[in-house]
């Protein structure tokens, strides 16, 4: 017999179609709908202005894949770190990050990740496959329930800086994305998503075609190719001529300007070679740099640069007029922060 189809997979429109196709009003569908992504319905029954008939027409043809919060760890400095458990039993991991007046959810794209870059934990694990948009969705959904829980206000925002590289899983990062910023489903704002990227040119420019309202990313670590093809193979092959031509391409079409998450490493990338690059790169559109503490993951040759050589970065930097940030890890107790995220969790239950 073939498996059940996830109902979250279909669009409102599909699922109207569904319903007039099986004799019932087009309006049914939207109801339907609203069940499964504004009130989180994970059973069939819990529709209750649906009539039985139709919930049991509906548990006949279709499942509803909801993720479960497997492990839940809470850091010493209130970062909450979920193992959540997909249909199939694969787990990924999704972060709130609470400051005293927002909380972020860092939420996963993969199961594991397309690309290899050598200083990061999930890389390790490669890509077992792609998220659906529904295991997004419910990622951000549990997110928001914990912030309301633990911090009594909801998710302001959200960026898809967890597991997996969110530009090789376009659809549905997109489309998880429509229903997290529809009335129908969370209503938030796009302005307060950021899409994280290593950089894939094609889909940047998409980005910009389908006029997206969120904001962009970019791992960039070094803006010299000889350097950022060791630490981040795949710019072989998205080098970084064709991130710069999607960049112009992105300002252009969106006027809005991309962050650049940056690592600064001893003997890597602490020189004053790659000060100069990162300085001519920021040239190109209008960013900001948001320099990222270093997670160490194991005893491999990647060391955070020592604070001077750190200082020395930001005041070129700031001597040129770019804003750089210097962003603190959170939750690295508990292996929440940037780069650890590879389901050590379940090793522990
Ligand atoms: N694939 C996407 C999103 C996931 S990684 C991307 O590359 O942007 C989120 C951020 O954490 C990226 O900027 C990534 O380069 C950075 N990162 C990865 N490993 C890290 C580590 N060990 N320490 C600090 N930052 C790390």
């Amino acid at each position: 017999m073939e498996a059940k189809k996830d109902i979250r997979a279909l669009s409102k429109e599909e699922l109207r179609e569904f319903f007039v196709a099986n004799g019932d009003k087009a309006f049914r569908g939207n109801q339907v709908y609203e069940w499964l992504w504004h009130k989180t319905a994970h059973n069939f029954e819990d529709m209750t202005n649906v009539s039985k008939g139709t919930r049991a027409m509906l548990e006949a043809n279709f499942v509803i894949n909801h993720i479960e919060v497997d492990q839940m760890q809470r850091s010493k400095d209130g970062t909450v770190k979920n193992a959540i458990r997909l249909h199939d039993g694969l787990i990924v991991e999704s972060v709130l990050i609470p400051t005293d007046t927002r909380t972020t959810a860092c939420v996963s794209s993969q199961v594991g990740c397309s690309f290899n870059c050598s200083f990061c934990a999930t890389a390790r694990l490669k890509r077992m496959r792609d998220l659906n948009p529904g295991e997004i969705y419910d990622q951000v959904s549990a997110i928001n329930q914990e912030s309301l829980l633990y911090y009594n206000h909801k998710l302001s925002n959200i960026v898809f800086m967890g597991m997996g590289e969110p530009l090789m899983n376009y659809d549905n990062v997109m489309k998880s994305i429509e229903m997290i910023t529809s009335p129908e489903g969370l209503g938030m704002s796009p302005k307060r998503i950021t899409v994280s990227t290593s950089g894939v040119p094609h889909r940047i420019k998409q980005m910009a075609d389908e006029g997206t309202k969120v904001n962009l990313a970019l791992s960039l670590h070094s803006a010299i190719d000889e350097i950022r093809t060791k630490i981040m193979p795949f710019n072989k092959k998205y080098d970084l001529a064709s991130i710069k031509e999607a960049l112009i391409y992105w300002y252009h079409k969106t006027e809005r300007h991309v962050t650049y998450e940056y690592v600064v490493w001893e003997g890597i990338n602490d020189d004053k070679e790659s000060i100069k690059a990162l300085i001519e790169f920021c040239k190109i559109i209008p960013c900001k740099v948001n320099l990222i503490e270093y997670n160490p993951i194991d005893d491999g040759p990647f060391q955070q640069a020592s604070p001077a050589t750190i200082n020395n970065y930001i005041s070129n930097l700031e001597m040129h007029d770019i804003t750089v940030n210097v962003r603190r890890s959170r939750g690295k107790d508990i292996d929440a922060a940037c780069g650890q995220l590879a389901n050590k969790s379940k090793d522990t239950v």
